[in-house]
């Protein structure tokens, strides 16, 4: 394929949480923002990415913009994996991860949904002969802080058919509420952040084994510390998740050896190549990915499409949160804990104009 042009989106959509506004992040977070890149090649396929935004929509697009796309329009690309790591070792002088790898993985992906249109399949069937028609979703809550909330919208889930409930709590008060709420038929599992201090985390880590907990998630900083996350999963007998802020194969090769679960994000990690490469890596180490999929971009598509084509991808991601729109309307959302990948040609995502024209921001 050769790549004639190159549009970059930029949208902020509002949502609401149902929360009191108690969230991960220093400032109050309230709109979904959107980097999405349109290729389009000299046939006339477009295809869809977006790199990660999430309080820095305005950095990934000059990444975009200035390092990235100028070696992207006009190239032919054949190889897609070959092409992602000659954008890397072309742009390392950048630093190789952060920002500039959100920026690749947004080529990469509108790339594969490209070359899944040009074979008129579904990208799931381009990557596996045998891909899975759904996949099971857990429910992931934004962190409320207070336990009777929690546990309120934890029975909501459940009572939709959620069978595994993502928290983002760190205080025991509401990992507790949450746990005696879900009943023994649910899977409870809580999402630190990295907010526990080591000290903390040898407090809590064992009343996490006492109450089950299927995992937990960055419990200590830094969260690529692959020694002290697998020294706290063995000392304590309870999974550890990591990797939603590692970047590419190299980084995710030093984590899936020591803790059970894996966390590539499509949009981070540097598109569909490196999400695949790394679940490869850990299927081939035993070990089952739970990637990170909170946003509700071309990366949501992508998502789906890798894990139905990767068996050692087990639980979807879905953020619970109502945002006032969604891009493509015809997203496909989970019921009954399952969610159908779909079997349109490509990602399956197909962004709605009007949506575009009422939620982009310029510059
Ligand atoms: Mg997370």
């Amino acid at each position: 394929m050769k790549i004639r042009s190159a549009e970059i989106i930029r949208l902020s959509i509002p949502f609401t949480d149902g929360s009191s506004g108690v969230g991960l992040m220093p400032q109050q977070w309230t709109h979904l923002d959107v980097a999405l890149l349109k290729l389009t090649t000299e046939d006339g396929v477009v295809g869809w990415g977006d790199g990660f935004a999430y309080h820095c929509v305005g950095a990934t697009i000059a990444a975009l913009q200035d390092m990235v796309l100028p070696h992207v329009v006009g190239a032919e690309v054949e190889d897609i994996p070959a092409f992602n790591h000659l954008l890397q070792k072309r742009l390392h002088l950048h630093g190789r991860y952060g920002i500039t790898i959100f920026a690749i993985s947004a080529v990469d992906t509108a790339l594969w949904d490209i070359a899944a249109k040009q074979a008129d399949v579904p990208l799931a069937r381009l990557l596996s002969d045998t891909p899975r028609p759904a996949i099971p979703a857990y429910a992931s809550l934004v962190r409320y802080g207070d336990p009777a909330q929690v546990a309120a919208f934890t029975k909501d889930v459940v009572a939709r058919g959620f069978r595994t409930v993502k928290l983002h709590e760190i205080a025991l008060d509401c990992i507790q509420a949450v746990v005696a709420a879900a009943g023994p038929d649910v899977r409870v599992t809580t999402d630190v952040n990295c907010n526990w201090s080591l000290e903390e985390a040898h407090r809590m880590m064992p009343e996490m084994k006492r109450m089950g907990l299927y995992w937990v998630e960055e419990p200590v900083f830094p969260p690529d510390d692959a020694e002290t996350l697998g020294a706290l999963q063995d000392r304590y007998g309870v999974a550890i998740a990591s990797g939603e802020n590692a970047c590419t194969l190299t980084e995710f090769r030093r984590t899936i050896p020591k803790i059970s679960f894996t966390q590539p994000s499509v949009t981070k990690v540097g598109g569909v190549s490196e999400a695949v490469a790394i679940c490869d890596a850990a299927a081939a180490a035993g070990r089952n990915v739970m990637p990170h999929s909170p946003y509700f971009g071309p990366g949501y598509w992508a998502t789906l499409q890798v894990m139905a084509a990767r068996p050692n991808a087990e639980l979807f991601e879905f953020f619970w949160i109502q945002p006032e729109a969604f891009i493509d309307p015809d997203i496909p959302k989970p019921e009954n804990g399952m969610i159908t990948v779909p079997d349109r040609p490509g990602l399956g995502f197909e962004p709605d104009p009007a949506v575009l024209a009422r939620y982009r921001v310029e510059g």
